[in-house]
């Protein structure tokens, strides 16, 4: 029987483990920490009752994946929940924006930007499902659907700063600038605007959707088909050395380039080493939870109502901020992600309480405290915020380095997402998830189609190794 060790259990660590298990593999998962699930732990990081996301919050490319639809993960226990908006923009003054599920209705509340709204937006929702298809596997294959990938290419080619000109007005513009900001990239590079066109279309056709009961019923979901097919795990364990692992005939590794080549880098060909030498980590996240009473006051009154909203001021605002953290200098007022999940799924809320999901982005290995500056930014869009917060629980960039060794830096993509990474990721050549030596697998975001709780660079990590065994 074919033997498989699979390092690390984040989402695509258990996606590589349950796709080789359920081809008949024997596979064993090691994981560092304490708990399984890396990217999708959820916990009460505040006050008894409250039910926090560690990492991952809202799951539009998990749903409708080729690895959620063939293992079934809603059959497994997992359901989707969804906020009455899927994100909203404030701005300054009370304005803001909204993007709705439907198209329609988004594109009518923004007046005279709506018309382009619906051109960009309206067809590529349309075919998302092909899109999705394409995008979700690495750049190099021949594609089922051309024509919709070409269509998709053509708007994701294109510097956010680019596509931002399609609309005019203030509401309009923040609304794509704060998805295209999730990229953190600067607007004006090349393809910088695919991840923002994605998870913008994504919001349209699928909605952005939390997981009942924490992002932790993901895992839970993958457990239980991985129990089916007799995986077995071991916490607690950080493996430092290929050599550890015994005689195996894979190991799939759900880590960053740089500790792949630390555990195999001696059994890999040099020009993979120097590949993996050569991958860059983006800019970091500074993540604040917080308990709020009542919840958070927005004075944009749609934002009390949507499951992520963006803070980062108008579209040029959020230009200057990404563009300084990516220069390594800390903005004075960061580009700050909210996510109000317990909207979506209440039972996640105590007594009145509510728990808020808020990162800010910061320079790469930032040692600074951010805290001041997220209350200062959800404070500018919704005065008395601060009276309102009953407990909080800080996790630094350097601080999420420590509490998963994949985020280097604080850098919660595991890899920057420029140009060169966004095609070929880890490293240019036929199969990314290769390393070169002999049944060993690179199989977290670091490789195509990067971050993500949707477990699709496992799956198509393990379909690979399965390719080469045959
Ligand atoms: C604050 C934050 C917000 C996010 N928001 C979203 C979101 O809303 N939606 C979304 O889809 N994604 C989001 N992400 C990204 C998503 O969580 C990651 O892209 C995803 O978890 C990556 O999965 P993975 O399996 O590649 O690695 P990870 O989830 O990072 O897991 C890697 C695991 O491997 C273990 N490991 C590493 N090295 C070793 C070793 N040597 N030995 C043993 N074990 C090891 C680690 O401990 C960890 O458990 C967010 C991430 C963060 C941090």
């Amino acid at each position: 029987m074919t033997s498989a060790v699979v390092v690390g259990s984040g989402p695509n660590g258990l996606a590589a483990a349950l796709t080789l298990a359920a081809e008949g593999v024997s596979v064993r998962v090691v994981e560092a920490a304490d708990t399984l699930g890396g990217g999708t732990r959820s916990s009460e990081l505040t006050l008894p009752g409250l039910l926090h996301d560690e990492c991952s919050g809202f799951h539009p490319l998990l749903l409708g994946s080729a690895f959620a639809e063939r293992f079934d993960l809603t059959g497994a226990g997992l359901t989707y929940r969804w906020a009455d908006a899927e994100f909203a923009h404030p701005l300054d003054g009370g304005r803001g924006a909204t993007l709705w599920r439907s198209v329609e209705e988004t594109a009518a509340a923004l007046g005279r930007d709506g018309t382009a709204w619906r051109r960009v937006f309206g067809p590529l929702t349309e075919r998302f499902d092909a899109i999705g298809e394409e995008f979700l596997q690495p750049m190099l294959h021949v594609p089922r659907h051309p024509v919709s990938l070409a269509r998709f290419g053509a708007r994701a080619a294109m510097p956010v700063s680019a596509l931002g000109r399609a609309w005019r007005t203030p509401q309009a513009r923040a609304l794509f600038g704060g998805a295209a900001a999730h990229a953190l990239r600067p607007f004006g590079g090349v393809l910088s605007s695919a991840i923002g066109v994605a998870l913008t279309t994504a919001a349209h056709a699928y909605g952005w959707p939390v997981a009942e009961g924490g992002s932790a019923a993901i895992r839970d979901a993958v457990l239980a088909r991985a129990a089916e097919h007799g995986v077995t795990f071991e916490t607690g364990r950080e493996v430092t050395t290929i050599d550890e692992l015994g005689p195996v005939d894979l190991v799939m590794l759900d880590t960053s380039p740089r500790a792949a080549l630390r555990i195999a880098g001696r059994r890999m060909p040099r020009h993979v080493r120097a590949a993996y030498r050569r991958f860059r980590h983006g800019p970091g996240a500074f993540k604040v939870d917080f308990a709020v009473a009542e919840g958070v006051p927005w004075t944009h009154e749609q934002s009390r109502h949507a499951g992520t909203v963006h803070l980062g001021g108008g579209f040029e605002e959020m230009a200057a901020t990404e563009r300084q953290v990516n220069a390594g200098r800390m903005p004075e007022r960061p580009f700050v992600l909210v996510g109000q999940q317990y909207l979506a799924d209440e039972a996640r809320s105590a007594n009145g309480v509510h728990p808020l999901y808020t990162y800010a982005h910061v320079p790469a290995g930032y040692t600074g405290d951010a805290t001041e500056a997220i209350v200062r930014q959800i404070e500018r869009f919704a005065p008395g915020f601060r009276d309102r917060v009953q407990d909080t629980h800080v996790r630094s960039a350097t601080g999420m380095a420590v509490h998963n060794p994949n985020y280097v830096g604080g850098d919660i993509l595991t890899g920057a997402n420029d140009p060169a990474q966004l095609v070929f990721r880890p490293r240019a050549g036929l199969d990314p998830y290769a390393t070169g030596a002999p049944g060993v697998y690179l199989c977290s975001a670091a490789t195509p189609p990067g971050a993500g709780a949707h477990g699709m660079c496992g799956y198509n990590a393990a379909r690979s190794a399965l390719r080469a065994l045959r």
